[in-house]
């Protein structure tokens, strides 16, 4: 029996930080176990210039980071210019996200009509920058709105932009897994601890609302699909936690018709989520793989010193986290603990 795994520091590329007061509970944690994450641009008002990127990533975000890389992302409307992509690529900015119009958090400036994006995609295809899809149908409900977007809207864009470098993000059905594994080297897929821990059957059984995330939890043969292509130390298959940092009373609320915020609050005990799946499903030595190696390849980064060591002692997680956060398995005693060492 393995007692205890050392890993490199975790590359997420993947995690929503927020503004203000949250962001410095958020990057904490971040810091934690990661020394690289790619940090969402749906803040309150959204990044969707260079100027207002510059002034989160450089000026908010680096105010907290000791030694976080934390790369940057342009949110991309239907009115984005070619101009302000160019001016972004120009200034390091290569990841574009591109949101179903009002399918999560602050996506209410996202996309209702991917074909209006086909000229800023072309843009983004000849710069070599990424696209990060939210893959959910802005027309469709939750339950089938992964679905209807890969047989519906991507097809033609894979069509059309044979050449585009993807992301595609948190996937959670079983034809998203053979979507991207159809697919070339340069097109990617993040999954969440969420989807490879959960069921919409867990949500439902518990009617646990804390669950509550987008894309929505599936069935079992779907989260069979992910747990296989997680393990597979397929380049294409990494980790994208989707971390964002809900508070107790939004995701439990205790009125009655309360809407639930989407997502999970997952970057305080990452790698102990990572271990327990990973160690349940025989596969502790692709950890590093999913949660390190495949984000390094594809974004060409530096390798790290930083590494994590996953010790088989229990970990309870606690109900809440410093800010009344509701980290996800709050209460759940899980089979691991983590140390880090960095230099
Ligand atoms: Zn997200």
């Amino acid at each position: 029996v393995t007692t205890s795994y050392i890993i490199p520091a975790l590359r997420d590329p993947h995690q929503h930080l927020r503004e203000d007061l949250e962001l410095q509970h958020t990057v904490e944690a971040a810091e934690l176990w990661c020394d690289t994450i790619l940090g969402m641009p749906n803040t309150r008002e959204p990044l969707t210039t260079l100027d207002r990127a510059k002034q989160y990533y450089l000026g908010q975000v680096r105010a907290y980071t000791t030694h976080l890389t934390v790369m940057p992302c342009l949110y991309l409307t239907e009115d984005t210019t070619h101009e302000q992509l160019k001016e972004a690529a120009d200034h390091g900015i290569n990841s574009v996200k591109i949101y179903p119009r009002g399918k999560t958090s602050h996506s209410q400036h996202g996309i209702r009509n991917y074909t209006l994006i086909y000229p800023q995609l072309d843009v983004m295809q000849s710069l070599r920058m990424t696209a990060h899809f939210h893959g959910e149908h802005p027309e469709s409900d939750p339950w089938t709105g992964e679905r209807d977007f890969y047989t519906q809207i991507f097809p033609a864009i894979n069509q059309a932009f044979p050449r585009l470098r993807m992301v595609l993000e948190h996937i959670s059905t079983k034809e998203a897994v053979e979507t991207v594994l159809k697919g070339p080297g340069f097109r990617v897929a993040t999954i969440t601890p969420q989807h490879l821990l959960f069921t919409i059957g867990d949500l439902l059984q518990d009617l646990d609302s804390a669950l509550h995330c987008r894309p929505a939890l599936k069935e079992t043969p779907d989260q069979r699909a992910l747990q296989s292509a997680a393990i597979s130390g397929d380049p294409r298959i990494m980790l994208g936690s989707d971390s964002a940092p809900w508070k107790l009373h939004k995701k439990r609320p205790t009125t009655a018709r309360a809407v639930i915020p989407c997502g999970c609050w997952t970057a305080k005990y990452l790698p102990i989520y990572l271990a327990t799946i990973f160690e349940q499903l025989g596969a502790l030595d692709k950890l590093s793989t999913f949660a390190h190696h495949n984000a390094t390849q594809w974004w060409s980064l530096r390798p790290t010193s930083r590494c994590l060591s996953l010790v088989r002692e229990p970990t309870t997680i606690p109900h809440l986290t410093e800010g009344d956060y509701i980290p996800l398995c709050a209460g759940a005693t899980l089979p691991w603990s983590v140390e880090r060492h960095y230099t």
